[in-house]
């Protein structure tokens, strides 16, 4: 294992865009590249990992355990890390085998994740003290991060997120979101004239909210934020011909990848909200790319 497996944190560069519409709008309109951070270890994950993995070395754990989806961002990500930093790591997988494997349970495989299924209704319970001592008898003792990697820690490396997306001085930050626990950290590192506005890559009425305000301190005051609903494009990996055609356009025009779970759907509600006029002239908008492109290949179609 490495001494300090983050001695030296990438930073992330700031990409400024020019089109038309946002002349037109007279917004700065510029992406964080935080996709660039590592080819396996991407985005967001990175910054949720890192804490996580600090505590489980520290505390002696050799493995860890952690859930999600066949395609899950975070099992990939969570994978890759078990590679680099010397850790055994197990993945449980919702539902059924399915054979071949897909190209993010090859890769975690590759990396040496071993894959356990679980039925849908077991999987619903996951968090169930029974289930998870179950697991231990099992598979022995491990390192548990929840599905998503949401939990406290990780909202304290998305901090450090937050505060190199302070440095660029943004009026408005946008990001796609998923469990909430990226957001949690940039709203808590943000400078409190920046507003945050979450784009909902499921559908989620207010539970988003709800998750969100678990991380942050009933006292504090903090940047506005808000969380958008509109561009969930039918749920949680559901997409459609619209969000494809945006996506490979955005491709053309700026060379930069999106995938169709979050980085698309937030870009594509980001550039409604600005073509709406939603904000103000003369102000800095501030896309997080967060990464995600790993299951790119099995769900564009
Ligand atoms: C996991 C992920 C998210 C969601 O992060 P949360 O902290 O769960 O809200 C957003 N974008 C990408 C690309 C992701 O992989």
């Amino acid at each position: 294992m490495l001494a300090n497996p983050f001695e030296t944190d990438f930073l992330p560069p700031l990409q400024v865009i020019d089109a038309p519409f946002l002349t037109e709008a007279q917004v700065r309109f510029s992406i964080l590249r935080a996709d660039l951070s590592h080819s396996a270890l991407s985005g967001n994950k990175y910054y949720k990992l890192k804490y996580n993995l600090l505590a489980a070395k520290k505390q002696q754990y050799s493995t860890l355990l952690t859930f999600g989806g066949a395609y899950s961002n975070h099992l990939y990500a969570t994978a890759a890390a078990g590679k680099l930093y010397g850790f055994q790591t197990i993945g449980i997988v919702r539902g059924e085998k399915h054979e071949p494997l897909n190209a993010t349970l090859r890769f975690a495989t590759d990396c040496g994740m071993k894959i356990v299924y679980m039925d849908r209704e077991k999987y619903r319970q996951k968090t169930a003290t029974s289930v998870i001592n179950e697991l231990k008898e099992h598979l022995g003792e491990f390192y548990l991060i929840p599905e998503g990697g949401s939990n406290e820690l990780a909202v304290l490396g998305c901090q450090e997120l937050g505060a190199i997306i302070k440095s660029y001085s943004p009026d408005y930050v946008g990001l796609a979101v998923g469990t909430g626990g990226t957001m949690a950290g940039i709203i808590k590192a943000s400078d409190k004239n920046c507003q945050i506005i979450g784009f909902s890559s499921l559908k989620g009425g207010t539970f988003l909210e709800n998750e969100i305000e678990k991380f942050l301190d009933a006292a504090t005051i903090y940047p506005k934020w808000l969380i958008n609903n509109d561009f969930h494009f039918g749920g949680y990996a559901k997409s459609n011909q619209e969000l494809f055609n945006f996506i490979n356009d955005f491709e053309q025009t700026y060379r930069i990848p999106l995938e169709p779970i979050y980085t698309g759907k937030m870009m594509y509600g980001f550039f409604e909200l600005i073509k709406k006029g939603f904000f103000s002239p003369h102000t800095h908008l501030l896309a997080v790319h967060t990464g995600g492109l790993q299951g790119k290949q099995s769900l564009f179609k």
